[in-house]
This record gives structure tokens, sequence and C-alpha cells, in this order.
């Protein structure tokens, strides 16, 4: 162990209440060989001390990542000034358990001169919870929670990041609205909840059917919008016709019911240099007019 034989108590001491840590310490040399392996780093990978002495850092690390991780390394090493801050030698790395299982962790990383050679210790504090819940907290904020639908605000950046790419590569981009059909007289029939199951089946119906580069998002009620990148308006009218029929066809079972119900969509093109959802969306929503006017359970295109 890097500390043993050392005269120095204070040395000693240190080395001791690494030793003894719960929190994972894991110290390599300037080759990347493991020359120190603590109890808290036992816990955290998996490994006995002994089957990690004189391994490879990668040992701990997925394959995919190490490239990544010895950089991260690297760039610590080549810091002289010993002045590092704080954030930067704090990094999240992703590593993997002796039975395989993958964790993100936050380590301290420190470089160390020990007798003229280069050492660095990381100091692991496992993040995957936090991390899921930072994940979970962000998805939350961006979907609705009956469908799981991107929200109304998440949708409207969506279209403007989206809308600013097509810009710039002259590519067409379409918007379709939806607005269920007599969903009033759905809710007043069988109830709110098996019309909160049909909109939920809607949004399962209109997903797997669009493709993974569309956009799908709950406009609010019993409205719904999706944007379709690389798509004119002839192509948005076949996939609209296509989602008209799917939910045309769909039965919803609830209650020893069997619900149909039907959709109205209005499909619009961006126009050149249009970045907001604003003149596509009106330009849409005038079209499901046309579509419930023209007697619902139709499409109806906005030619510009
Ligand atoms: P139209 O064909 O003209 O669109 O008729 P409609 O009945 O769908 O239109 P209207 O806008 O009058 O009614 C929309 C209904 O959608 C009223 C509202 O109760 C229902 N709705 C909106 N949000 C929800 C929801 O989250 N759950 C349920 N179950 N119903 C909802
Ligand atoms: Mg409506
Ligand atoms: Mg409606």
């Amino acid at each position: 162990m890097l500390f043993s034989g050392k005269k120095n108590k204070i040395g000693q001491l240190c080395a001791e209440i690494v030793t003894q840590s719960d929190d994972a310490v894991v110290i390599v040399d300037s080759t990347h060989r493991i020359v120190l392996f603590n109890h808290g780093a036992e816990l955290m990978f998996g490994y006995p001390e002994k089957e990690t002495r004189g391994e490879r850092l990668d040992l701990l690390m997925p394959e995919r990542f190490q490239l990544q991780n010895e950089a991260i390394l690297e760039e610590i090493g080549a810091e002289t000034s010993g002045k590092i801050s704080q954030q930067r030698r704090t990094r999240q790395l992703h590593c993997r358990r002796k039975d395989g299982n993958e964790f993100t962790a936050s380590a301290q990383i420190l470089r160390l001169q020990h007798a003229g050679a280069i050492y660095y210790a990381a100091i692991f504090r496992d993040i995957s919870q936090s991390k899921k819940t930072e994940e979970e907290l962000l998805r939350l904020a961006a979907t609705d929670p009956l469908t799981g639908a991107y929200n109304r605000r998440e949708f409207s950046l969506m279209v403007e990041r989206e809308a600013l790419r097509s810009h710039r590569y002259h590519h067409a981009l379409s918007l379709i609205m939806f607005d269920l059909d007599l969903f009033k007289k759905l809710n007043d029939s069988y109830g709110h909840t098996a019309g909160d199951k049909a909109l939920q089946r809607f949004t399962t119906l209109c997903t797997n059917t669009l493709r993974n580069v569309d956009m799908f998002g709950r406009w609010g009620g019993e409205e719904f919008v999706a944007l379709l990148p690389e798509t004119d308006i002839e192509g948005a009218s076949i996939i609209a016709e296509r989602l008209r029929k799917i939910v045309g066809e769909s039965v919803l079972t609830y209650n020893e019911h069997k619900i149909s119900f039907t959709v109205s969509i209005g499909i619009a093109q961006f126009k050149d240099g249009e970045t907001t959802i604003e003149g596509p969306l009106s330009r849409a929503d005038s079209a499901v007019y046309d579509a419930k006017k023209a007697g619902r359970n139709r499409i109806s295109a906005f030619r510009n």
C-alpha cells in the first residue's frame, strides 16, 4: 500500500483513514494501474482489494467510456500548478461494478506526487440515484402527466429548434393539429375516466404510427399536435389520413362498453423563415375548423 512503511505518524494516520473510510478511494500510478483500493471502493465496485492490485483502472469502467475517462485523468495530470479548482477536479465518471452493472459516479480527482512519482487519487460518490431523480424531474417538466405526450411548453420549444434547422437546410416542415370529435359527448356518455382512457389510447396510436423523428404533444384538453420534419403538406396529409383511419378503427373497452371515437385533423406547412409555432398553428387550427364544418372525422390541409 502506498503509505505503508512510512515513518511519518500523520502520514500513517491519513493512510488509516483512507483505508477504513466508507468513501470509495482509488489511487492509480502514472500508468493508471491501481495501487490503492480502499474498503469503500470494495463496497462500491464489488471487487475485493486483492483482485484490483496492479490492474488497470479500465477494470472499473465500461469499455466505451475508457477513452473519455483516461482523457479526464490526463487533463488533470497536465495541470502542474496544483491549483485546479474544486469544480474542475470533480468529474462525472461512468463506472462498472464487478457484476457488470453500470453507474454514474462523481469523482474528485487529485494529482499526487510521492517519492518523485505521480499518482492520481479518485474519491468516488455514487450519484446514480440523484441522476435518475434529475432525469425524472426533467421528464415530468416536459410532458403531460395523463398521456406522457410533450406538453405545450416543451412542444413549442422543440418547434422553434426544429424550424431553425429546417430553415437552415431548406427542408420542409409540417404541423398537424388534432381535435377529437364530440369529446364532450363521449365524457357525458361514458364518464370522465373513459374520456381519459380515450386520450391515452389516442396518444399511443399516434406515437406508434409517427416516425421517431416526429414530435407529438398535447396542446391542451382533447387537442394534440405533431411536428413532422422533412415533410411537406402532401406527405403530412398522407400521414394524417393514416392516423385518422387508425383512430376511427380503434375500439376502447371500458366497463363493458365498446367505445369508438374519431378525430378531425388540420395540416399546415411552415413558410420559409417561419421559426415559431404561432403562424402554422393558426393555419392548422383553421384547417381543423374546416374539417369540423365539413362533417368531422376528416383531414383538411391549409394551402398557403
Ligand atoms: P368537437 O367535435 O366540435 O371538437 O366537439 P367537442 O365536444 O370535442 O368539443 P368541445 O371543445 O366542446 O369539448 C371538448 C371536451 O373535451 C370538453 C372537455 O370536458 C373534454 N376534455 C378536455 N380535457 C379532458 C381531459 O383531460 N379528460 C377528459 N376526460 N375530457 C377532457
Ligand atoms: Mg377542442
Ligand atoms: Mg373536440
